[in-house]
């Protein structure tokens, strides 16, 4: 299958062939395959926070935001999954746009209670450690929230939710706005992670690889590095504090901005 992403949000259209930064290991779309019991996955890094893993039996959106014009060359969605309410994980009109009759959405309590009438009637709520199955998936809501005092309120505890589920016998891992918390440093078996650091709102760099070394997944994708203030994190400082410490994890990036928002 080919894909073609053009970058129609950010006003700049790379067409076919996308300039990537030294480093990846993508396919030339930028996309990123792993191998499953059931098949290949393919991960499709879309912007920031949204991103689009192709299973072989389920269409799985992550926190789609954006242009719809973005997904449109993408397989639609059997499931999005919306990690919390903030503008960069969960957008109504988006969502509106990209579900297909067979969508279904699976979120956490607070964002359920902002959506309309018509979101809710396909969406199902998790919360923090509870699982739920869903389209044949196992689904465990991981907690996501802030740790250090003066962060609190960008993502206060009980709120928000990672998602742990298993495709093909492997288990992925998408943390949501969340700092190195004990659950995360808790997690076992992760093939594939999506770990966030920017600042204020997450955390640094260098937080983000003492915690994702302590559960030491096979491959890690840092995304959501974009900052304000000068909070922006650079993800190939993580790469190289990963690899000082003990974790065999691969770190792989995708093209999650485009090269004039670096
Ligand atoms: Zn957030
Ligand atoms: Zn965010």
């Amino acid at each position: 299958m080919t894909t073609r992403r053009t970058f129609i949000a950010s006003g700049l259209a790379l067409g076919t062939t996308t300039i990537l930064p030294a480093g990846l290991v993508a396919q030339e779309d930028g996309t990123h395959r792993f191998e499953t019991a059931d098949g290949p996955v393919i991960v499709h890094p879309i912007h920031h926070a949204s991103f689009v893993i192709e299973a072989p039996r389920t269409v799985i959106y992550v926190d789609p935001v954006g242009d719809p014009a973005l997904y449109e060359d993408l397989p639609e969605p059997d499931l999005i999954l919306i990690t919390h309410e903030h503008g960069d994980h969960f957008e109504p009109e988006t969502l509106q746009a990209i579900s297909a009759g067979k969508t279904q959405i699976l979120t956490n309590h607070a964002t359920y209670d902002l959506m309309s009438p018509e979101l809710q009637a396909v969406s199902q709520r998790i919360a923090n450690g509870e699982t739920m199955n869903l389209l044949g998936i196992d689904f465990e809501a991981i907690p996501a929230h802030n740790t250090s005092e003066d962060r609190l309120d960008f993502h206060p505890p009980g709120r928000d939710n990672g998602y742990v589920f298993g495709i093909g016998g492997r288990r992925f891992y998408v943390a949501g706005d969340t700092e190195g918390t004990e659950e995360m440093r808790a997690l076992e078996e992760i093939f594939v992670a999506f770990v966030p650091m920017n600042l204020p709102y997450t955390m640094a760099a260098e937080a983000a690889a003492e915690a994702v070394a302590a559960f030491a997944p096979s491959y890690v994708f840092p995304y959501h590095y974009r900052g304000a203030d000068g909070g922006t994190q650079d993800p190939e400082r993580f790469a190289e504090l990963l690899a000082e410490t003990d974790a065999e994890t691969e770190v792989r990036m995708g093209a999650w901005y485009a090269p004039d928002e670096l």
